[in-house]
């Protein structure tokens, strides 16, 4: 894991940008990758999606780093975080990745270009804040971030988290953002089958404050808790990756219906 650089995000934002997969350099440590450009092509055409997956594989044997206390305008804290993990011991950042890998085309094959906050599922961090800055580097017109709850373990079912309003700060991102999470709350649901959380949030959707991800962006931006790892019901879900490609699909589903105005 290379120190963070600041420059760093600008940069593999500006090689997605031209569309360079030659020159670019793999991404250090996990942090933002460049982008195949999307086809051009389709409904998303000339529309920047980044997919920001929660956590990373390595994260657990660097605490050193992960733990890095990170102002995030609210509060200070941690840069990153460990994730959670189903019973059986399988773990959110694998969730995530798979989810974003499966999406990723989707939403290319619909003329997206599409930006990821780290390039593999080994590496450490980025630091929230770097992921935010990877989103408002690319002028993205839609973040999602991806990860799994933790719940009581009776509890199940998926929430969409929003950024609620730090006067001053996010104005402009809470209102284009509420769009961006109904839109994908009501395709998780239409596409999964999946409830609305009965242990966490309302109707599906939650405001909060307090995660770095939502509070530094300066882009429409929601994170999704697509099931509850702690529950047996979502945990199978989560864990089978025929459901995941649901989840996937559901998910381009929600963003090019929020891009498109549909
Ligand atoms: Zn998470």
């Amino acid at each position: 894991m290379r120190v963070h650089r600041p420059g760093f995000a600008a940069l593999a934002v500006l090689a997605a940008l031209s569309g360079g997969c030659g020159g670019a350099a793999p991404a250090p440590g996990g942090a933002g990758l460049p982008a195949p450009p999307g086809t051009g092509k389709g409904p998303l055409a000339g529309k920047v999606v980044v997919l920001d997956p929660g956590h990373n594989g390595g994260n657990a044997a660097h605490p050193e780093q992960v733990d890095r206390q990170v102002d995030i305008i609210t509060k200070s804290k941690a840069c990153n975080a460990v994730g959670f993990r189903t019973a059986d011991g399988y773990e959110e950042n694998a969730f995530a990745w798979s989810v974003t890998q499966h999406l990723r085309p989707l939403l290319e094959t619909m003329g997206a270009q599409v930006v990821l906050t780290r390039s593999n599922d080994e590496g450490i961090g980025p630091c929230v804040t770097e992921r935010a800055a990877i989103g408002n580097e690319a002028r993205a017109d839609a973040v999602v971030s991806i990860h799994g709850d933790s719940g009581k373990p009776s509890g199940h079912g998926f929430h969409v988290i929003v950024p609620g309003l730090i006067a001053g700060r996010n104005d402009e991102v809470i209102e284009p953002s509420r769009k961006l999470g109904l839109a994908i709350r009501d395709a998780y649901r239409a596409g999964t089958g999946m409830p609305y959380a009965d242990y966490r949030g309302e109707d599906g959707l939650r405001s909060r404050t307090d995660l770095g991800g939502l509070n530094l962006s300066t882009r429409p931006v929601v994170f999704i808790e697509c099931g509850n790892m702690r529950n047996a019901g979502d945990a199978a879900k989560m864990t089978d990756v025929a459901f995941r490609k649901r989840i996937a699909e559901s998910l381009a589903n929600g963003i090019k219906n929020y891009l498109t105005g549909a």
